[in-house]
């Protein structure tokens, strides 16, 4: 069997996505820019697509540019809402200790530029609460950008909340929101957001395409200077293809979020029980407040990267933190953040599934898992001194 449970990575397009984009790699060829015929078809297949993904967040149309996925808007929020403050006298910044790190590294940025950055810490469950953000707020605070959902545990903020009390006190809301967008309703009037990032690739979009929301009335400043395109925020020759792959993906997804997300929550919580048999586990990240498709478990005496490969042979593509992936051996700093420790955080495992899983799947990744894990700890020597009493269990 192949299952591939690495969704938060990235997404297979969908066939609509994807027929989506043909004509514009086709025949509509055309520079948006262009006055002639095929350069105006190109134009108004943008203005259809921004509208279509403005209905999905429930903002208007001129509030979304368009980026090159999920970091630069992130990036280019932050830095944005960064240089207004900076104008009126505001350098005091507002995040958690577990954003991605399009997040963390353009906040250490401006750190070094002379802002001043606060990270929420995070409990155990993978959550950080309004209270915390209003506790934070200081006269001279330009921003607070806090994820909506997490991309290793899945947890899911109280965005609606964190946005109520940012807006009364007048500092600009930020919320990463690639791993939500398509996967939970979003409504960016009704949850009081400022600025919001999204990232086609993350909901069966293609990859390099993503969009920024910003209200009307937050200024935004361009991170790349050249061209007029999308009002003078964000040069260069739009990717038409991928836009309208992503408008199409978007849409598709929220049309179908009220069948999709209780099925994908069950086929979750299947995946959740069967692997929470295996002794000496536990699950990273609340197990309500979580996105439909994230499973995240820690193993006593495992090594994330053995497991990787041992799943891979199975057919069963998944990964453990991300920090793996940089080639460095540091632990996620997300597993970190809700306290894990760091023997703890090595032997992680992130399953992330989606619609088109089957129980049957699900079964095959439990029972995979579990092999998997009783194969690794019986070669363990961190395993043999906790059976045999010379270390103590954590989990
Ligand atoms: C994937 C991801 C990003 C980066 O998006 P790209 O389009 O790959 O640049 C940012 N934030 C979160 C939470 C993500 O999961």
């Amino acid at each position: 069997m192949k299952i591939y449970a690495d969704n938060a990575a990235t997404t297979k397009m969908s066939r609509r996505a994807i027929d989506a984009m043909l004509p514009y790699m086709e025949d509509c060829f055309g520079n948006p820019s262009s006055l002639y015929t095929i350069g105006q078809q190109a134009n108004e297949a943008l203005t259809d697509a921004r509208e279509r993904i403005a209905a999905c967040l429930g903002c208007a149309a001129r509030e979304i540019t368009f980026t090159s996925g999920g970091s630069e808007a992130d990036n280019q929020a932050i830095r944005s809402a960064a240089a207004t403050g900076a104008l009126r006298g505001k350098k005091h910044i507002i995040s958690t200790a577990f954003e991605h790190h399009a997040v963390l590294h353009t906040l250490e940025q401006l750190k070094k530029e002379g802002y001043e950055v606060e990270l929420l810490d995070v409990h155990s469950n993978g959550l950080v609460t309004a209270e915390q953000v209003a506790a934070a707020i200081r006269p001279d605070t330009c921003l607070v950008t806090v994820m909506y959902a997490n991309n290793e545990i899945g947890t899911v903020q109280p965005i609606a909340e964190i946005g109520a009390v940012c807006r009364a006190r007048g500092v600009t809301f930020h919320t990463d929101a690639v791993q939500a967008a398509g996967h939970l309703p979003i409504h960016v009037a009704e949850q009081n957001i400022d600025m919001l990032s999204l990232s086609a690739h993350k909901f069966h979009g293609p990859k390099g395409c993503g969009a920024l929301y910003v209200r009307r009335g937050i200024p935004l400043r361009s991170l790349i200077e050249g061209g007029a395109q999308e009002r003078g925020k964000r040069a260069g020759t739009e990717n038409v293809p991928a836009i309208m792959g992503m408008a199409a993906a978007l849409e598709d997804a929220c049309a179908h979020l009220n069948e999709t997300m209780p099925r994908v929550c069950a086929l979750r919580d299947r995946l959740i029980a069967g692997i929470s048999k295996i002794p000496h586990c536990a699950l990273n990240g609340d197990a309500q407040q979580r996105l439909p498709g994230n499973v995240s478990f820690c193993f006593e005496g495992i090594e994330g990267e053995s497991l990787l490969l041992l799943l891979d042979d199975r057919g069963i593509s998944a990964s453990s933190g991300s920090a793996c992936t940089s080639g460095s051996l540091d632990p996620s700093h997300v597993l970190l953040a809700i306290g894990r420790v760091h023997d703890v955080a090595h032997g992680s495992l992130r399953l992330t599934i989606d619609e088109s899983n089957t129980e049957e799947e699900i079964d095959y990744l439990i029972s995979a898992v579990e092999e998997v894990v009783t194969y690794l700890r019986g070669m363990s020597p961190i395993w043999r001194d906790l059976q045999n009493g010379k270390r103590q269990y954590i989990l």
